[in-house]
């Protein structure tokens, strides 16, 4: 049996394949520069004892409060070992602020709470 192979045929076949072979070369170093954030990262991110005990007042839609109140969370964390700073999704606040944010729960974070969706950082 005759395979028959058009130089066309070809031509899109090396196309393809350069064209996989760019885009990995683009993709490769973006997936290689992800890092995963460690307690070091955070060490030094946050004078502790310049943390105030609470978040400042903000506006919340009752939905932001619907999943606050469901999740739980806490300014304070009633578990010293587990509180937002080293959960895996916390938000390390923007320069002078003492509250960051979290992925999963909207609103301002404080460093010391916790909620029970709490993922400990590794
Ligand atoms: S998931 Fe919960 S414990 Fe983790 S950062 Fe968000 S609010 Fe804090």
């Amino acid at each position: 049996m005759k395979i028959k192979t058009s130089r066309r045929d070809m031509l899109l076949t090396s196309l393809k394949g350069a064209a996989s072979l760019a885009i990995g070369a683009v993709l490769a170093p973006l997936v290689s520069c992800q890092k995963s954030v460690t307690k070091d990262d955070f060490a030094g991110a946050q004078a502790k004892k310049d943390v105030p005990t609470t978040c400042p007042e903000q506006p919340l839609s009752d939905q932001d409060r619907s999943v606050r109140a469901a999740l739980k969370y806490v300014d304070s964390s009633p578990n010293p070992q587990r509180n937002c700073e080293n959960c895996k999704v916390y938000k390390l606040p923007p320069a002078g602020a003492s509250c960051g944010g979290c992925q999963i729960i909207p609103g301002q974070i404080h460093p010391q709470g916790y909620c029970v969706s709490w993922i400990a950082r590794l």
